[in-house]
């Protein structure tokens, strides 16, 4: 048949592995999944609620304008509900994005190591992607610019920068986004912006009024433990947001999607006792690797790039036999790093034995 000539060779998105998978092959009971960014603590007991009194009309289509959920979220976010945008997850997004603006001839520019969608979205596409590599796991900004030309049509930007964590100063995106041509778009994915506590950290959402050609990424799958709801929104300004919804699928999030993030919504003490428990997590991360002389990102998300001074694939290989799902950094553009979820306390704990136990083994560590 007459595929895109881009398709040939490219595979499907490699999910971490499932957790009754890790099971059987290993003969294990127990498995905890630190792989996906997933919240350790569930949802707020608003989404339970929520399903246990909701009247499902399964033959009825959804709304698709997402009306009471836009009405929610414009409220909480202080933007006028024409400028949200909501998809099937935030990769959704990333796709009609991708869709609205790549294709032979342009080119998009991201960070390496960054969310890998971007790239994939852009080979998709058949456009040609710009990957600059990171300064201390942070977004480059001077090269960006510097890659930017007249076939750029969109720059994605993360913070916290999956896989690294480290956080983009709102000051120093301030002063790119003065310089990069009006007719750029230029995307800041969000995902991890509710586990932010450092305290000199402002809100970008201000920019849009100022930056016609930025839009922020959203998801409802990381602090708010909706993973499997998917749900996703971009803000942005009007005439962006306008340009960017036709290329949306009509239904694209279902009606029991809309109702739990609705309900999650509601919840803001669920989301500071996961930011709160998050951040003292990452403490046990930075001591146990100082000890251990382990290089760490500087994260301000729910999850740590760190270290392991042995190849990553055995280090993730030998975690799993032990009941721990991570990430290696092989496939993340970070050789000899493992990508972990901040786990609960315990989980962390009971992580750091079962690597000091893999690190001896490998002689890493003596
Ligand atoms: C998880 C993640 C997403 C995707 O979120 P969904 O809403 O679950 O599709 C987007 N961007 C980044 C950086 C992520 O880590």
């Amino acid at each position: 048949m007459k595929w895109k000539e881009q398709l040939k060779g490219m595979a499907a998105y490699q999910p971490g592995k499932s957790e009754e998978e890790v099971k059987r092959t290993f003969g294990l009971t127990k498995i905890v999944k630190l792989a996906s960014n997933e919240n350790p603590y569930g949802s707020s007991t608003a989404v339970e609620e929520y399903l246990n009194r909701v009247d499902l009309k399964a033959n009825i289509y959804p709304d698709g304008y997402a009306g009471k959920l836009r009405e929610a979220l414009s409220k909480k976010l202080n933007v006028r509900p024409g400028q949200l945008l909501f998809g099937d997850g935030a990769d959704e997004i990333i796709s009609i994005i991708s869709r609205s603006l790549l294709r032979p001839g342009v080119n998009a520019i991201m960070s390496k190591p960054s969310f890998v969608q971007y790239r994939h979205n852009a080979k998709v596409e058949g456009a040609e992607f710009r990957e600059i590599p990171v300064k201390e796991g942070a977004q480059d900004l001077e090269k960006m610019l510097l890659a930017i030309d007249g076939q750029t049509t969109v720059v994605w930007l993360c913070s916290p920068n999956n896989p690294t964590g480290t956080l983009l100063k709102t000051e120093d995106l301030i002063k790119f986004m003065e310089r990069v041509p009006t007719d750029v778009l230029v995307v800041l994915d969000e995902a991890y912006v509710h586990y932010i506590t450092e305290p000199d950290f402002n809100e970008p959402i201000s920019l849009l009024d100022r930056f016609e050609n930025l839009l922020l990424l959203r998801t409802f799958s990381k602090i708010y433990g909706l993973a499997s709801f998917r749900v996703g929104y971009a803000i942005g300004q009007e005439s962006v947001i306008s340009m960017l919804d036709p290329v949306r699928s009509p239904f694209n999030v279902s009606s029991i999607s809309l109702g739990v993030a609705e309900a999650a919504l509601a919840d803001d003490e669920f989301i500071e006792m996961c930011r709160t428990k998050n951040a003292a997590g990452r403490e046990q991360f930075r001591s146990y690797c100082e000890k251990r002389n382990l290089h760490l990102f500087d994260s301000q998300a729910n999850f740590m790039l760190m270290e392991v001074k042995a190849d990553a694939d055995t280090v993730f290989l030998q975690l799993m036999k032990r009941g721990f799902i991570v990430r290696s950094g092989t496939g993340l553009d970070a050789p000899n790093y493992i990508r972990v979820t901040v786990g609960t306390k315990e989980q962390n704990d009971e992580f750091f034995e079962k690597l000091d136990e893999v690190l001896k083994e490998l002689g890493v560590l003596s």
